[in-house]
């Protein structure tokens, strides 16, 4: 019989369960892992957020009727485990529990749609389709017990730093970029977008003097392609600041990245040690490379790239065999940026904008912004784009805008660096791709 459970409540997690508790009596809750039954003695491993204790059920110590129970309970149920704490060597951790009562909070339905041990290999679209059983592993949950540590170190940083958290809208009236890779919605009776970017209103906020702010939040992006490093849905780690050119906000940038694998690797030691990486913290300040620089790189690996192209595939893999690391790559070509990045004062065929790599992946791209109203209008119009759908954006440059730069982060990609997965659909909780818009 199902059980609310409320009548017996957790002393302990599985992880704070030590040899020193050994003859106390204690209460456990999660799902059975496994079990185990050699007849005369029943092995129940029972596993909750972050760890599993064994409780060893002995037909001779244990009483017959709570023996019984023991032997007819059924992998992933809920229960609660009333019992006594047992040193021994032999068991995972050097405890075991000798129960007493077992509960059964809610009883899971067999077989399963997919296998909770982690040695058990799946596709990654069958796991994501039973993602509430994929993320009781504790190699998949430790991901996002990183990323969640990553986002908390994120904002201590730039509180820290004297950032205003800002909330941008997500539904907007027209593209950032001008670009087709929107999702169109309907809004009453017109069709408006879903936000690809925070980029033009935390600009706005630059002239509204609250001088540096951030966002965190999710961006949409239709963009049709089904890589490993893409999402249609993703988190943006924005940041804007005033008075600052983009050599500052670079120098931000590499520091909060440092901060975070610093905090990361100190307050997720379990986590890391279950994904089995070795987080390396990178010294400060990081290797900047020009783009013409990375042009001739990727040349020299025997990839065919001509100066003022944007980085292919094969170009950024290029990249990732030489440099093992975060880097920069600096001034881009102008035409292949954004109408919103500024040119440099002594090339204009060069931009004050920057990308952030880790090896392969682009992780982070930031700029020195145009501030000046006609030189924003001459750049969006030399994109094909029409300055009156731009009016509200532009208005705010023309009553005293400071001279501003930002840059923007996906949280995802960041995880991806941190946790070394190669799919970026593993960083996320419920993924949107081109192919999947459920669970
Ligand atoms: P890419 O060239 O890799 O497609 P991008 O240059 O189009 O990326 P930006 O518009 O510069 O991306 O966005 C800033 C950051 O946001 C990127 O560096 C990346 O970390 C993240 N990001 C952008 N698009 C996506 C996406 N579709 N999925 C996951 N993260 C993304
Ligand atoms: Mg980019």
């Amino acid at each position: 019989m199902a059980e609310t459970g409320h009548e017996c409540m957790r002393t302990h997690y599985s992880k704070e369960i030590t040899p020193e508790l050994n003859g106390e009596e204690i209460i456990i809750q999660g799902w059975i892992h496994e079990i185990r039954d050699l007849g005369g003695i029943v092995f129940l491993l029972l596993r909750d957020r972050d760890g599993i204790t064994q409780v060893t059920a002995p037909s001779k110590k244990v009483e017959g009727e709570l023996f019984k129970q023991i032997q007819g309970l059924k992998k992933e149920s809920v229960i609660t485990v009333r019992g006594i704490v047992q040193e021994s060597a032999k068991a995972p951790g050097g405890v075991e529990i000798i129960p007493i009562m077992i509960r059964v909070l809610n009883e899971s339905k067999l077989p399963l749609p997919l296998d909770t041990t982690e040695k058990v290999r799946a596709e990654i679209d069958t796991r994501l389709d039973s993602r509430f059983l994929d993320l009781r592993k504790h190699n998949v949950s430790s991901i996002f017990k990183i990323k969640s540590r990553m986002l908390h170190s994120v904002r201590m940083f730039f509180e820290k730093n004297g950032y205003i958290e800002i909330n941008t809208p997500k539904l907007v009236a027209s593209a950032t970029e001008g670009g087709t890779e929107l999702f169109p919605i309907t809004y009453f009776e017109r069709e408006a977008f879903l936000g690809q970017s925070p980029q033009l209103y935390k600009q706005m906020m630059m002239s509204s003097g609250f001088d540096k702010v951030y966002e965190i939040a999710p961006i949409f992006r239709a963009e049709e392609h089904d890589t490993l490093r893409h999402l249609n849905e993703a988190i943006s780690i924005d940041l804007e600041a005033a008075f600052c050119n983009h050599e500052d906000v670079m120098v931000l940038l590499e520091q909060m990245v440092v901060n975070a694998l610093k905090d990361v690797k100190e307050h997720c030691t379990q986590e890391l040690e279950t994904l089995g990486v070795d987080l390396e913290v990178p010294e400060l300040p990081f290797e900047r490379v020009s783009y013409d620089d990375a042009v001739d790189l990727v040349n020299s690996k025997g990839v065919a790239m001509h100066h003022g192209e944007d980085l292919s595939r094969a170009a950024e893999k290029a990249l990732g065999e030489i440099k093992d690391g975060y880097y920069f790559i600096t001034q881009w070509p102008t035409d292949i940026k954004p109408f919103y990045v500024m040119h440099s004062d002594e090339d204009p065929a060069k931009s004050c904008a920057f990308d952030l790599m880790y090896r392969d992946l682009e992780v982070s791209s930031g700029a020195k912004r145009v501030h000046l109203h006609d030189i924003l209008v001459e750049k969006i119009k030399n994109k094909g784009l029409n300055p009156d759908s731009f009016n509200r954006y532009l208005a705010a440059f023309e009553y005293g805008m400071p001279p501003h730069a930002g840059w923007g982060l996906g949280a995802e990609r960041f995880t991806m660096c941190i946790t070394g997965v190669h799919n970026i659909r593993e960083t996320v909780l419920f993924p949107r791709d081109r192919r999947r818009l459920t669970p």
